[in-house]
């Protein structure tokens, strides 16, 4: 009778520990890649006073963290406001203060280029040069005192203001103002700071997404967990709170702002004073609008369109501004809702 060769009970040990091995490594493995893959994006806030305002930035990234990314952004948002600001130290107080600018950088001139090519648009509705009516009436900052000024005061300022006093020349990198005019961005440089501080994101990690919100000024980074749209609250311009909302918008991308009526103001003898200017008057806009929605194409349009759908009101001329990009949706004194055609498409879930 032939013997079975007797097997070596070591190499036999061996053999099952390495396939236990193999087994806890591939599971291992495994589990990792289902964790990583079921992982749900979270996202992380970021709130900071900028520009006059609270930014908030939400941000998700399946590659970095979002921490670093919000950081980035937020740099991104003071660096904006430190040079654009009609009160700090950077290029406009300078241009303000010496009255002319040679040899711009390629930012501001994109800026002022921007600035003076939507109050063309609009007719001189948005007018970048009001810095001395807003300093006037005390919305050149939270702490400055708010008051009616004297008619003679107004007209005053109204004689050093309009954006045909600023000549602009791109070719040579050239920007003078004529009759002591000065520049105020305010209703520009919030959008424009969103849209630098989503590119500083994109840059760091294309497929983040998210949004960021600059005091009702917001910008979507990307879709909600990458496929769903950011919803967008339409507050009431006379609600208790932020959570009263009158209409809902739906985005995917793009940018959404509003201007109303309170967002800064005082009231005297039963009057609301606020912060958005009719360029031809002096005195805060009366158009019967209290707040205006714009959906542009970057946050930066948005933003100016919605201050000049503000001063336009119900005028046939707000009807035109679709034509360059902005989708409007008004809300009048008596709360009735005024929309430009193609503003429901955003309206529909
Ligand atoms: P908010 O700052 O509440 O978002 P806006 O974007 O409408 O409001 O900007 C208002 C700011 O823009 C004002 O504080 C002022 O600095 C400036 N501004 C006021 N009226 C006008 C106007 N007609 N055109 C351009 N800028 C304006
Ligand atoms: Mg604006």
């Amino acid at each position: 009778m032939q013997q079975l060769p007797k097997r070596n009970p070591n190499s036999l040990l061996r053999n099952r520990i390495f396939l236990y091995g193999l087994l806890f490594v591939s599971a291992i493995i495994l589990l990792t890649i289902v964790f990583f893959r079921q992982k749900p994006l979270e996202y992380y806030d970021k709130t900071e006073y900028h520009l006059g305002t609270y930014v908030t930035i939400r941000v998700s990234s399946s590659t970095m963290s979002p921490v670093t990314l919000a950081e980035a952004a937020m740099t991104e948002i003071k660096r904006i406001d430190d040079k654009f600001g009609s009160r700090n130290n950077g290029v406009i107080a300078e241009l303000n203060r010496t009255g002319e600018l040679h040899d711009i950088d390629k930012e501001t001139s994109f800026l002022i280029r921007s600035a003076l090519e939507i109050a063309r648009n609009t007719s001189g509705a948005f007018d970048p040069t009001l810095y001395s009516l807003t300093r006037l009436w005390g919305f050149d900052d939270a702490s400055s005192k708010k008051r009616i000024p004297s008619d003679k005061e107004i007209e005053d300022a109204l004689g050093s203001t309009g954006f045909s006093r600023v000549t602009y020349d791109e070719e040579l990198g050239y920007v003078s103002l004529v009759d002591g005019a000065m520049i105020d961005l305010g209703g520009i440089a919030k959008g424009y700071a969103v849209d630098m501080a989503i590119a500083k994101i994109k840059s760091l990690d294309p497929e983040a997404t998210g949004f960021i919100d600059a005091g009702g000024d917001i910008g979507v980074i990307g879709p909600k967990y990458g496929n769903r749209p950011w919803i967008v609250g339409v507050r009431n311009p006379r609600g208790e709170s932020v959570q009263d909302v009158l209409e809902y918008i739906y985005l995917y991308d793009g940018a959404v702002a509003t201007s109303g009526d309170y967002e800064r103001f005082f009231i005297e003898n039963n009057v609301r004073y606020h912060h958005i200017f009719d360029p031809e008057t002096g005195f805060p806009s009366r158009s019967g609008v209290i707040s205006a929605t714009v959906i542009g194409k970057s946050t930066m349009l948005a933003d100016a369109y919605a201050t000049a759908a503000f001063v336009i009101g119900m005028e046939p001329g707000v009807t035109f501004l679709p034509r360059f990009g902005a989708l409007v949706l008004l809300v009048m004194e008596d709360m009735s809702i005024f929309r430009s055609p193609g503003f429901e498409v955003y309206q529909e879930k």
